[in-house]
């Protein structure tokens, strides 16, 4: 029996060995009294590593996000955030269902980008009309592209110009990093942090590339931190003895970041081995996530596609536009199989 090569998303990786005998062996306490020392010991080095003062972990970036957005904005507050990112498309409208926090979503450019004079005409004056625009939120990478670094320092300036907070939906932040290192030539942890740097606090998934069975991590200053630790509370509480899920994703920042060139290596394997066919527009991928269209005639072919893929052992989402995600459970046969059966789909 061929295993089966999952491609749907960088969520799906089970623990490495090395991963499960850290989460054996982590020492546990009751995170809701504070004194589980693994959540300790990750909260403090996500918030080192990152250059802030401290760090909440939680169980979901859904979470991560709605106890940053809450502990920014009040009711009545609103959030400037772009169409396509997670915390307003894909999190169930959560800050406005349950902190009365209204979104100002914006339109991206092809880039991925929110055009700066966007932004700029979307914070409302202090009139009674409007709501109080008080955050403006960006996502890195933003469906696997990079938001160039100039472009996040611009922003994130012009925010705090215009008084806003500024957060960081970076559940791929460290995809983000190592392809930024790689493209300059630089460190992927010092990349990160230049990145980070720019926000007022960020959030970080150790579930996706990072290999890691659950948790994200929100970083912040040590008074928003106790702010969003108190929204956690209202949000569904906090995990007890959370130290072993709280090991892995240490274990994920120790061993796993590095690797993430290799998720991208294998997006880029993928898209070369897709030139060419009729019926296919391929995206170059910049991180671990590629999107390929189909156009013309296989316009309507995605099901049978899907289905096609799945009876050759090969999981992957989409219409139209499919996805393909890397990530630590996939190799390179794994690629290679996945491109067999995709060119044998397009021979029929
Ligand atoms: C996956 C993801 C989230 C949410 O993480 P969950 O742990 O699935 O709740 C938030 N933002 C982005 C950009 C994501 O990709």
């Amino acid at each position: 029996m061929t295993s089966k090569v999952d491609l749907r998303s960088d969520t799906v990786t089970q623990p490495t060995e090395g991963m499960r005998a850290a989460m054996a062996r982590a020492p546990l306490g009751d995170d809701v009294f504070g004194d589980d020392p693994s959540v300790n010991a990750l909260q403090e080095k996500i918030a080192a590593m990152l250059g802030f003062e401290a760090a909440l972990f939680v169980p979901t970036g859904t979470q991560s996000n709605l106890c940053a957005i809450l502990a920014h904005c009040q009711r009545g507050d609103e959030y400037i955030v772009g169409q396509m990112q997670h915390c307003y498309r894909w999190e169930g409208g959560g800050a406005a269902v349950l902190g009365s926090v209204q979104p100002q979503p914006l339109n991206h450019q092809a880039d991925g980008t929110l055009a700066l004079a966007d932004i700029e005409s979307a914070v409302k004056p202090d009139d009674p009309h409007f709501a109080r625009s008080r955050l403006l939120a960006l996502e890195n990478t933003l469906g696997g592209k990079l938001l160039p670094m100039a472009y996040i320092e611009q922003a994130t300036d012009l925010a705090r110009r215009q008084g806003l907070a500024r957060h960081l939906d970076g559940a791929r932040l460290f995809n983000a990093a190592v392809a930024q290192a790689a493209f300059l030539g630089t460190e992927a942890r010092a990349e990160a942090r230049r990145i980070a740097g720019c926000f007022d606090s960020v959030s970080v998934c150790f579930s996706k590339g990072l290999g890691a069975p659950v948790g994200s991590a929100l970083c912040g200053s040590v008074e928003f931190i106790a702010r969003a630790r108190r929204i956690r509370k209202m949000a569904g509480g906090a995990m007890r003895q959370a130290g072993g899920l709280a090991a892995a994703a240490s274990y994920a920042l120790d061993h796993h970041i590095a690797r993430l060139a290799d998720d991208h290596a294998l997006a880029t394997r993928l898209a070369d081995g897709l030139a060419g066919l009729d019926g296919l527009q391929v995206e170059a991928p910049q991180t671990n996530i590629l999107f390929v269209d189909l156009v013309g005639s296989a316009r309507d072919r995605s099901e049978a596609l899907l289905r096609h893929l799945a009876s050759e052992g090969i999981q992957a989402t989409g219409l139209y536009r499919m996805r393909f995600v890397t990530h630590l459970d996939v190799d390179a046969a794994g690629v290679d199989r996945a491109i067999a059966a995709i060119r044998g789909f397009f021979k029929d």
